[in-house]
Formats: structure tokens, sequence, C-alpha cells
């Protein structure tokens, strides 16, 4: 056999799920409430849980970095010169949110650079270990902070303007924490630094699970648009209103909430949520003249064909009721394929370990898809027990996250190159 071969085989020996185990319970006590999860974006549980984190990377001899948006880096030392490879994920969570979300990638990576400095592995590349800041979006109605300010995505006046549900601007929220937004900037990475990323993470869907495997390679992940739908009709009293006079914006909206429905049973290829409703004005004296509906879509293939389907359904309804309408498309996101590089490298180690990958999509937005407008990336799912995330009952076997994190391990040694 290989000296390389056999040094990779003692890494994936050396993965220690106890020590995996122990990490994570440490880390999900910091946020975790009778509700769930509640770790939000720059939040002073995010801050414990980040000290922790680097606490550990120091413990595996990484060189420690944070950036002026607060994504922090552990790097593997004595490396050569090569381009990083990057592994990592986010320790923010959703509101009542789960503890592997984004998390169990962190954990996992650090499991990996522990196993590399305690065998004395050297890499031609340095591999590099990132906690992306602010990755999910229900703080600032904005995600993927960390991983933006990298590709150069953000800008200071979006760090000026988003604001929480409590008013407090994401700039001054990001100084408190220990960053300077004014130096976003210095948070870009070039593209000539970065070689390639691997994210381990949870799928957060059922498809795993449902046919028996261990392991997902992701394929490519889907465009998100998120839309509000605003429709209006005509107030009028709710006892003097009769049938017929009836322009009920609430009602349109409601029949809108089913056709999403309907869409999103349609095509197994797209994801299409109403997550919200408002009726104005409110009151039960009144039918309501104007309604607004939150949208989620999410498409694996043709975005635009599915928006135009939506915007049909949507005029079809108004039109029957006597309703206008406007959509604002708040927020898109394209599509993204991973890269068939790194989809081939993880896919060759784990058929070398007989996990028989799977070959996934990704209905959930990463880091993993911002980081690939620089540079090549993969990501491994990992099984979500019963399908659920974003719930305090998200969970994933341990037995899963050892032969994700082996697999992880075995594919950073091969995009860095053991020297
Ligand atoms: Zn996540």
């Amino acid at each position: 056999m290989a000296p390389t071969k056999q040094l990779v085989l003692e890494a994936i020996k050396a993965v220690d799920s106890g020590r995996i185990a122990s990490k994570f319970n440490a880390i999900s006590r910091i946020g975790s409430t009778e509700s769930g999860l509640n770790r939000l974006a720059y939040s002073e549980s995010n801050k414990e849980a980040l000290d922790l984190v680097t606490s550990w990377m120091r413990e595996a001899d990484l060189e420690v970095g944070i950036d002026p948006i607060c994504n922090v880096f552990g790097t593997t030392r004595g490396a050569g010169k090569g381009k990083s490879v990057l592994t990592g994920s986010h320790i923010d969570s959703v509101i009542d949110g789960g503890r592997f979300d984004g998390t169990i990638g962190v954990v996992a990576g650090l499991e990996c650079m522990r196993v590399i400095s305690e065998l004395g592995l050297r890499t031609k590349s340095q591999i590099e270990l990132v906690v992306f800041a602010g990755e999910e979006s229900s703080r600032f109605a904005f995600g993927t902070i960390g991983s933006k300010a990298i590709v150069g995505d953000l800008r200071i006046e979006q760090l000026y303007r988003l604001k929480d549900h409590d008013g407090l601007v994401l700039a001054d929220v990001v100084r408190r924490f220990g960053g300077d937004p004014d130096r976003i900037a210095d948070c870009r990475r070039k593209a000539s630094e970065i070689g390639s990323m691997i994210e381990l993470h949870i799928e957060q869907g059922p498809v795993l699970e449902r046919i028996g495997k261990s392991i997902g390679v992701v394929n490519d992940i889907v465009s998100i648009d998120r839309l509000v739908l605003k429709i209006q009709g005509e107030t009028i009293h709710s006892g003097g209103g009769l049938a017929s006079m009836r322009r009920d914006a609430l009602a349109g909206a409601a029949e809108v909430v089913l056709f999403v429905e309907r869409m999103n049973k349609r095509y197994p290829n797209i994801r299409a949520t109403a997550g919200n409703i408002q009726a104005s004005p409110g009151t039960l004296n009144a039918v309501p003249g104007s309604a607004t509906v939150g949208l989620d879509l999410r498409v694996l293939g043709d975005r635009r064909k599915y928006l135009a389907f939506l915007r049909l359904g949507v005029r079809r309804i108004c039109q029957k009721r006597k309703l206008t309408f406007e959509f604002a498309n708040v927020f898109h996101q394209d599509a993204q394929r991973m890269s068939r590089r790194i989809i081939g490298v993880i896919s060759k180690i784990a058929r070398e370990m007989k996990l028989d990958p799977y070959r996934i999509s990704s209905f959930g937005g990463h880091d993993s898809l911002v980081i690939a407008k620089v540079a090549p990336v993969g990501m491994i799912f990992v099984p979500s027990i019963r399908g659920i995330s974003h719930n305090w009952n998200e969970s994933t076997d341990m037995k899963h996250v050892r032969l994700g994190t082996q697999l992880l391990l075995a594919s950073l040694l091969d995009l860095a190159g053991l020297s």
C-alpha cells in the first residue's frame, strides 16, 4: 500500500466519535431553550459558542484568526504554499431551531483538524476550518452574511441598513460582537487564495433516510426566490357588506396559499411555501381590503418557468375575485452546481470506504453556495432523522456523523495533498 494511503487510513481510524459527541453536547447547551435552540446571528449565545469553538481550535493547535465580519478561521500550521482548502459551516441558528444545522459541520471539521494535528500530518496546502458568521436569515431577514463578505458580495451600506426585530442595526451589532463593519472590504478573500471547500451538513430532508443511505454527495443547490404578494380588494362593513359586494383580499390570499400548496405537491423539483399572511385592517368588523402573503420558491431547474406559473395562478384567482395584486421579489439567489471535481473526489473516497454515496440536491441554502462563486465547492450530507430540521427535534444518528467526518477528513487530505 502506498504510504500516503496508509496515512489516510490511519487518519480515518483516528476519528473519535466520543470526542465529536462530547463537543457537540457541550456546544448544544449554549442557546438551548425549552422551545428549541436560540442562537441567533451575532447574539450573546452565538458569541459564547464561538468563543468555545475558538478555544477548541487552539487546543487542536490551529492558528486562529477572525475577520471584520466575525468569520473565524482555524488554520493548520506548517503546510506548503498551495491555495487553502476550506471546510466549515455555521453555528448560529434560526428561532427555535435544532442543534445539528450547521454546528455538526463545524464540530466534524474540528475533529478532522484535531486528527491532522495529533498525527502530525503535513499537507501541501493549508486546511482552514471556517465558522461562517450570520448564516441564518432569521434575525436580519438576510443570511450568509459571513460568506458573502468573503466573496465580496456584501456592502457597507447593507450593514447600516439591515435591522433586526428590535430595530438594532446590523453594523452596530457586528461592532458589539467584536467586529468592524467599516472594514468589511478586508474580509474579501481572493479566488487565488481559496483552492476548494467542502462543507458537511445535515440533509434537512428525508431522502437519505428513506432510501437507507448514510451519505449524500450534493450535486446542486436550488435557486431561492422570496416574494411578497400584495392583494388589494375593498374594505367594507362586515355586517352591511353583502356577499355579492365583497372583494375580500384575505379570502383571495387564502386561495393563493392553497394554490401554492398544490403547486408544491405537483412538482417534485420545487418547494413552494406560503410562510406568512397578513390582513388589513385586520379587525373583525371589516371585510379585509388588503392582504399580504410571503412566499418562498425554491427550484431545481428553470426558476422563471415556475415564477411565471405562480404569477398566472395568482392572476386567475384575483381576476375571479375582482382583486388586484402586485409581487415584490425581495430576495433572489441563483441555483448553484457543486464542482464536478470535488464531487468526484468525495464520491471516489466514499466508494472506497464502502459508503455507497447518493447524489442529492440541496433545497436549503448554504454558505457553500456563496463560496462557490470564487472556488470549487462540494458538500457532504448526513441523514436527518425523519427529515426534520429548523426544529428542536432535528437529529442525526452519531454513527452517520462519524462516517461523514471520516469522509470529510479523507477528502480534505486528498484536496490538500499529503506531503
Ligand atoms: Zn445550515
